[in-house]
Order: structure tokens, then C-alpha cells, then sequence
């Protein structure tokens, strides 16, 4: 890269000044090394934050004698330009921090208990390899052995290649990973075809920005690079969100619906618009199908009854719907927060018929995105194997899983992931790893609470010590993440240790000894034309790169042909009803709620909502000291209305329980939350709460009516003063 040129612009974008923006985003000081850059030359790397995050970041890291001495934004990329999150600008410390485990290390006390033995990379192989081979030999095949991951540090190589290389040529149970967004996805492809949204910097077109259930300082920090644009052009911005976040604030309509009753909040909107012949008749002709369906379904929902599911005003509704119809182009930003309920799918399919029966499709500015991952890698290559026939079981059911007594795991292989932390009804979980006849391997930077209960412990490398290669699932951009360092101590990379394990097995296949770079050029040996060009070469030549589109911004569906079965917008669907389900949208209360479980609503009357945060990601940066010198007290949110009928006040202690467990949190009375309605961070490591529990210990680990997502949200609680 031409680190002169990157410098210049990061200054010229960061006014050369360390600032926290309320966006979210942060710009550093990059003021130059005190050290002799003439004896001790920097150089300078591209990096990629590789967590589960829309943003994936650019990031220039600078190395001076082997030492990482500063990262700070990637001015080039052309989404990011130049700015991180809180997290990102931290990196530094967490590559550094004395927290991290550098060598392999052995169990010697009691599960949970702390006590380690360190041991060499060839006993930790060899142990782990014996036991795999054991198993294998007792039970005729590899079933009873999970490998165990998801999303700690996304990326082809690190997620794609040797750790599914090795798991299916073991022919280990598979995951179902489908804790994030899956329901959502599967919603999307129902109505209008496709895991694919709208470019998220077509947003600047919008004339109307409508935030559904996303809290974007928190979690899409970059997204109000376009949003604002949008604004300085007069363009309206609608905030659907449960809790007044820092965009609902600023929002020209603030709609603050019960939780989970989002998809009646559609209906009546529909209802609205068809009854008052707002809709865009041509297009609903010739692009959609089951118009006539839903004009029927939608006629259930008048708004009187759906003030009184979601508790939102009447007049609001009918003004939101207004505003919806009559603003052309508008743009719907879907969260995924929302369709973690049980009715998450349902809702996030009604929601994505609004742009249909409205016209927004096809034209700049107009649509709805939830998330972009419809491009193609060469997975043939990365896999190597076909995905085994063994049976899968679901990221979700850890807790349940683990404590099956027929056809049990007896080794679980956790990399990429800190389930007990983030998986829903800890207790199940925990019970389940106490096991004495389970065997488990933890490969991980830092001492978690899943570390605690490992047999063996494997210290992983930091994304910054190891080359990858990224695709955004919110921007249209690509990018190869560089190797700026080697690892420190013994730590070592996924891909160094599947193969080590492949050898340990006795698998002579070529495959496992393929270097990462020939990985990514493999991953990047692909027919999608939206690849084209793409090379290992260019990517690391000229940094993040946006796949090729027709336009810039992307302008998808211009042709109005959604590859759904008919080729139009589904309001009727007849995928969804093999699926089980009504195929028109409707509402469903969720399993948990006011009118869902009255009974179990009377016992517990609020729902607990556990979003994101800016300075964690799910359960990563719980441990970095000045976290918890930020933050040092796990805090619940609770209306002025429910604290005072509990006789709670700010900053006492207080009990939050329901049928799964019981935590201690510190009680915050503010009224960004609507009565019946809590809200905690999602999630502190549970050893730094109290009583070594945090919010997971209540989530249910229920699943949603589709794609067997979570149901984070469906969650039901008490709160009471200790
Ligand atoms: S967590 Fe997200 S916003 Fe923060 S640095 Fe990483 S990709 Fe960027």
C-alpha cells in the first residue's frame, strides 16, 4: 500500500485529532512514533475488524521493529473512511493485553475451578487426537464429537476453509448456526427472493430513512455516513424502537411499539395505505403476487386493534403510514434484534412487504436492508469436502444438547466463540459442561468462562497475526486482511491448528496443507461476475474494493424481477406455507408476552431486552481493564413506572428472575424504556457479574418460527429490590 497517500488523507478526514463523534465513530491521534524511524522503519498493513459486525472496518496497522505501535481507521475504504467504533480504536490494547493466554495448557483441577498445567503443542494435539480417535473407535463414527463455533472472528480462512476441511472430513456433528440473523434471511428470500438488500450508500437518496428495530450507534456505527446525507437533503427519519436509543432521540417520529408486536404494527400500517388508496397500484400489479391476500388479511388489523397490541397511539400509526406512502423514495433499515423472537421471521417477512405494496423497489434511494450476503465465494474450494451426512445439531441447544443422555457428545471442540457467555439459558449450558465425561478444548485468546471448563486450552492468534479475507454483510466491499505481525508466545491461527490436527489423525490430504494465501486466492476463484477482477494481488495493492454493480450506488431489482418462484414480490407465498405457516403475513404474539402467555405475563410482566452496546461485541472486549473501569457496574433499565411501583431507585440492587434463573443487576430508573419493558447489556463475561451470571442465564432457548433462530427477546421476567 502507499502509506504516504493513506496518511495524508486519514489526517485530511480526521482533522488529525482524537474524537469521539456521537455517531459512535472515533477518529485517533496518529501523531508520529517517538522512536528512530530511521533505525526503526514503520510499516504499515491493512487490517480488517473481522467481528459480527454490518461495518467491517478498514484499519492501517503500523509496525516498528516487530511491535504493533498503533492501528487507527483505513482512510481509503470506501465505506469506513477512516473511523472505527470505540472497540476498534482499542485494538491495540487488546493485542497487547497481559489477559492473553500464549500457551497451550492442560486441566489440572477441577472443571471451572482455574487450575492449569501448561503443556507443549504436540501433547495438546496428541491428547486431543487420542480422545477424538477413541471415540470414534467406541461409538463406529464421528457423531459424538461437535465442533463448536460461530462468528468470534469471521472470515474465509478463519471461518471457511481448514476448521470445515477437518470437521467434515471427521465427519464431527455440524452446527446449525442460526444465532444471528437467520429467521430474518429466510423471511427476506420469501417475499421479495433474496439475502440481498439495498447498497447501504444509496441511503443518501432516501427521502424517508425509516429504523426498524436497530440501534445504530451501537451496532452500524457508519451507517449515519449516509443517513445524514440524506438528511442535509431534507430527508425524514422514523425510529421503531421499544427503547428510546440515541437515533430515537433525534428522530422526527419516535414509534415505540410493545416488544415483539412489530408485524401488527406492519399490518396496521398496511391497512392504512390500502384503505386510503396510497399504495402504488401499477407496481403492485405487475410486480407482486397475493395483493388480493393480503388486501383481505390486512382488513383484520384495523388500527384500533393494533393500538392495542402494540400499545402505539392510533394517530401515530396512521401518520407513520402516511408519511411511509407519500415519500417516495423511502428506505427500511431492518435490525435483527427483532426477529430474534419466536415470531421473528413472521415479522421481518411483513415488514419487508411495506417497499412491495408501496412501490420502493428499483429505483435510488427506495428499498429495504436487512443484510447483503448473496455473493459468492468459491466455498467448492474452501470446503474441499462435501458437508457430511452427520446429523446437525443447533447452535442454540448447547445447554440441551450437552445433557442428551442418547447418543451424547463426549468431545466439543469450541473455537470462535464463548457459548457460555452468549448461548441463551446458561444454566442448561453450564450443567452441561460440568460433565465429567465430557471432553472439551477451548481455543481461544482469552481465559472465558467456556475456557474454565476445557480440558485443554489452545491459545489462538489475534486477526492482526494472520492473514484473512472479508466480505461485508452490510457494504458491498471486499478486502484482504494482512499478517502485520507474528503471533505472540505460542499462539497459533485456526487454520495452523486444524492442519496440525488433520496430521495428528492421520489425514494425508493435500488440502490441509495449503497455505491462507492460497486460500483466499481459491475463496476468490469464482464465477460470480460481481467478483470479476477481484485478485488476491489487487485486493492487497489497493485495500477494500466494492464487488462490481451496474451503479454506484447499487440500484438492485431496476428490472422489477425478484427471484422469488413467481420472479414478483410475495405477498402470498407458497414456500412459506410448506414452511408450515400462513402465507400471508399476520401476527402471532410471541410464546412469552402480555398476550401470548397471560398466565406466565401475571408472574412476569416485563420483557427484558438485551441489545448491543458500544463498547462490547456479544460477550468480546468483557475483560479489557478500562471496560470495566468505564462500566464497572452491570446495569438494568427500568421505567419510572415499574421502579416506582417496585420501590426501586437508581442504583440499587436488584433481583431480575424468571422460570430459568435468578441475577443480581443494578437497577437504572430512566425513561428510555416504555413501561413493561427492561433493558440490559447483552452480554459482560458472567465471572465479571454478580454471582457469575449475566443476562443469559434468563434468555430462552427457544426457537423461532423460522430457520430455528433465537429468541433472545422472548423473555419474560420480574424485577424485584434485593
Ligand atoms: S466492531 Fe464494527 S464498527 Fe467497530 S471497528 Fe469493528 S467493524 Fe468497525
Amino acid at each position: 500500500m502507499d502509506s504516504e497517500i493513506s496518511r495524508r488523507n486519514f489526517l485530511k478526514g480526521a482533522a488529525g485529532v482524537s474524537a469521539l463523534t456521537l455517531s459512535g465513530l472515533c477518529f485517533i491521534d496518529i501523531s508520529p512514533a517517538k522512536a528512530d524511524t530511521v533505525k526503526y522503519p514503520i510499516t504499515r498493513f491493512r487490517n480488517v475488524c473481522p467481528r459480527n459486525c454490518h461495518d467491517t472496518c478498514g484499519m492501517i496497522t503500523e509496525v516498528q521493529d516487530g511491535k504493533v505501535i498503533r492501528v487507527y481507521g483505513d482512510p481509503d475504504h470506501p465505506i469506513t473512511k477512516g473511523a472505527m467504533c470505540v472497540k476498534g480504536v482499542s485494538y491495540i490494547k487488546q493485542l497487547y493485553s497481559p489477559e492473553r493466554q500464549l500457551h497451550p495448557m492442560k486441566r489440572v483441577g477441577k472443571k471451572g475451578e482455574g487450575k492449569w498445567q501448561r503443556i507443549s503443542w504436540d501433547e495438546a494435539i496428541t491428547t486431543i487426537t487420542d480422545k477424538f480417535k477413541e471415540t470414534i473407535a467406541e461409538d463406529g463414527n464421528a457423531e459424538a464429537i461437535w465442533g463448536y463455533w460461530y462468528s468470534g472472528t469471521l472470515g474465509a480462512v478463519t471461518n471457511y476453509s481448514m476448521n470445515r476441511r477437518f470437521l467434515y472430513k471427521l465427519g464431527a456433528s455440524r452446527i446449525a448456526q442460526t444465532v444471528c440473523s437467520e429467521a430474518g434471511k429466510e423471511a427476506c428470500k420469501y417475499t421479495f427472493g433474496t439475502q440481498e438488500g439495498m447498497d447501504p450508500e444509496d441511503f443518501v437518496n432516501s427521502k424517508l430513512i425509516v429504523s426498524w428495530g436497530v440501534n445504530e450507534q451501537a451496532t452500524n456505527v457508519h451507517a449515519f455516513n449516509f443517513y445524514n446525507k440524506a438528511f442535509e437533503k431534507g430527508a425524514k427519519y422514523v425510529v421503531v424502537n421499544p427503547r428510546r436509543t440515541e437515533g430515537a432521540a433525534m428522530a422526527d417520529m419516535h414509534i415505540q411499539p410493545r416488544p415483539g408486536t412489530d408485524a401488527a404494527l406492519a399490518l396496521g400500517m398496511m391497512n392504512v395505505i390500502i384503505a386510503e388508496n396510497l399504495y402504488d397500484k401499477d407496481f403492485v400489479e405487475k410486480n407482486t403476487l397475493g395483493f388480493k391476500e393480503l388486501k383481505e388479511r390486512v382488513k383484520e388489523y384495523p388500527v384500533e386493534k393494533v393500538s392495542q397490541i402494540t400499545d402505539v397511539p392510533v394517530k401515530q400509526i396512521v401518520e407513520f403510514a402516511r408519511l411511509y406512502a407519500k415519500t417516495d423514495p423511502a428506505a427500511i433499515r431492518v435490525g435483527f434484534g427483532i426477529q430474534r423472537n419466536t415470531n421473528g421471521g413472521m415479522m421481518v417477512r411483513t415488514i419487508s412487504c411495506l417497499p412491495g405494496l408501496c412501490g420502493n423497489w428499483g429505483k435510488p434511494g427506495a428499498g429495504l436492508l436487512y443484510i447483503n450476503t448473496n455473493w459468492k465465494w468459491n466455498f467448492k474450494h474452501l470446503y474441499h469436502f462435501d458437508t457430511p451426512k452427520s446429523r446437525s445439531l443447533n447452535i442454540n441447544k448447547l445447554g440441551e444438547v450437552l445433557l442428551e443422555k442418547k447418543d451424547p457428545v463426549k468431545a466439543l471442540y469450541v473455537y470462535n466463540s464463548n457459548p457460555l457467555g452468549m448461548t441463551a439459558n446458561l444454566n442448561k449450558v453450564k450443567k452441561g459442561l460440568e460433565r465429567e465425561d465430557l471432553f472439551t478444548v477451548v481455543h481461544d485468546l482469552f481465559m472465558t468462562d467456556t475456557a474454565d471448563y476445557a480440558d485443554i486450552f489452545l491459545p489462538a492468534s489475534h486477526f492482526i497475526e494472520q492473514w484473512d479475507f472479508h466480505q461485508a454483510y452490510w457494504g458491498l466491499v471486499v478486502q484482504v486482511n494482512e499478517k502485520a505481525v507474528e503471533p505472540l508466545g505460542e499462539a497459533r491461527p485456526n487454520y495452523e491448528v486444524f492442519r496440525a490436527l488433520a496430521k495428528g489423525m492421520g489425514y494425508t490430504d493435500k488440502t490441509f496443507d495449503e497455505d491462507p494465501v492460497d486460500i483466499i486466492k481459491g475463496a476468490l476463484n469464482t464465477d460470480d461476475p460481481r467478483m470479476k477482477g477481484l485478485t488476491f494481488e489487487r485486493l492487497v495493492k489497493e485495500g477494500a474494493t466494492r464487488i462490481n454493480t451496474p451503479d454506484s450506488p447499487a440500484v438492485f431489482f431496476k428490472d422489477h424481477k425478484f427471484p422469488t418462484p413467481s420472479g414478483k414480490i410475495e405477498f402470498y407465498s407458497e414456500q412459506v406455507a410448506k414452511h408450515g405457516l400462513d402465507p400471508v403475513p399476520f401476527y402471532a404474539a410471541p410464546l412469552e408476552s402480555r398476550d401470548g402467555s397471560p398466565k406466565l405475563h401475571k408472574k412476569y410482566p416485563l420483557v427484558l431486552l438485551t441489545g448491543a452496546t458500544k463498547n462490547l461485541l456479544s460477550t468480546q472486549w468483557s475483560q479489557e481493564a478500562y471496560n470495566q473501569e468505564i462500566d464497572p457496574v452491570r446495569r438494568i433499565e427500568i421505567s419510572p413506572e415499574d421502579a416506582k411501583a417496585r420501590g426501586i431507585k437508581t442504583g440499587d440492587l436488584v433481583r431480575v428472575k424468571n422460570d430459568r434463573g435468578s441475577i443480581q443487576l443494578t437497577a437504572l430508573v430512566i425513561d428510555t424504556v416504555r413501561p413493561g419493558v427492561a433493558s440490559a447489556d447483552k452480554a459482560w463475561w458472567p465471572k465479571l457479574c454478580p454471582d457469575n451470571q449475566n443476562v443469559n442465564f434468563l434468555t430462552p432457548d427457544t426457537l423461532a418460527d423460522m430457520a430455528d433462530n433465537s429468541t433472545y427477546h422472548t423473555n419474560l421476567i420480574q424485577v424485584e429490590k434485593v
